[in-house]
């Protein structure tokens, strides 16, 4: 640990303090058979309360100067890839899984592509419970018609039902970060499968494209007197903006799009 040199490129802000730590741990209910995945274990703070919980881990750290303090954590559950995150195939490393879970206190500046990546990847994660930055909780967990509202809380939304667990503040990492954490507890939804999200999410992108502007300047190249028929059903018109709609708007909206006009 004493040589070891911290890399701001990495997101690396370890975590020090162990009521966050115990924290993360105790919102994860392991069932039999499960996996729990870690996204950067760093020098291992959370890795190691990992291990003592009845599941496989594995882990995958870019920093292979990390590993020097990983390798004295002894677990034969324990398995660390050396590798990027966003660069793996999920599927080669995990098969034979009932129950997958994501734990992490994640590199900040790869938060949504992280996110993406489990939500696209043919593996099926039921439960993730992360640390992220503060202000990028409160984008998750946004209730509809506030200014944290936007795009992607609508996409995260659709996949997991979003939980903020608590604020933590800069203080309980090292070095310490610019910025406050918070740690978020995200839940696999059912999935819906007569939507094809990708269309449905290139709806809803073009929904918030320009965020101050109305549904009706947004959404110009649709047929608004569909989309105006089914504003209507929740006391909503095209003077609205795409902020003001909640998942099961949008979804209505598309559907009557897709059976109408083929979108
Ligand atoms: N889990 C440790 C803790 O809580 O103390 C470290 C968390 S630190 C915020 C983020 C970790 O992610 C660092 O160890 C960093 O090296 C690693 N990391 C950054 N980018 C990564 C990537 N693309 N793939 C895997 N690990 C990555």
């Amino acid at each position: 640990m004493s040589n070891f040199k911290f890399k701001k490129r990495y997101g690396q802000n370890f975590l020090k303090d162990d009521k966050t730590l115990n924290e993360i741990i105790s919102n994860i209910t392991v069932k039999p058979k499960s996996l729990i995945i870690e996204i950067g274990p760093g020098h291992g703070a959370l890795t190691k309360k990992l291990v003592l919980l009845d599941a496989d881990i594995l882990a995958f750290e870019i920093d292979l100067e990390a590993k020097e303090e990983l390798d004295k954590i002894k677990s034969s559950r324990l398995k660390i890839i050396y590798k990027d995150f966003l660069s793996v195939n999920l599927s080669d490393y995990v098969k034979d899984y009932e129950n997958i879970y994501v734990v992490a206190n994640i590199p900040y500046y790869i938060t949504t592509p992280i996110i993406e990546k489990i939500i696209n990847s043919n593996i099926k994660v039921g439960e993730m419970v992360l640390m992220v930055q503060k202000e990028v909780a409160d984008r998750f967990a946004a209730k509809c018609g506030t200014n944290e509202y936007g795009y992607f809380t609508v996409y995260l939304n659709y996949y997991y039902d979003v939980k903020k667990i608590c604020n933590v503040p800069k203080e309980c990492f090292y070095p310490q970060p610019k910025v406050d954490s918070a740690i978020i507890k995200l839940t696999k939804k059912s999935s819906n499968e007569f939507i094809n999200p990708k269309d449905l999410f290139a709806f809803v992108k073009q929904c918030f494209k320009f965020k101050r502007k109305n549904l009706k300047n947004n959404l110009s190249n649709y047929n608004l007197s569909t989309i105006s028929e089914v504003l209507k059903r929740y006391n909503h018109d095209l003077t609205n903006r795409a902020e003001d709609l909640t998942l099961i708007e949008f979804i209505d909206i598309y559907k009557s799009l897709k059976s109408n006009f083929g979108m």
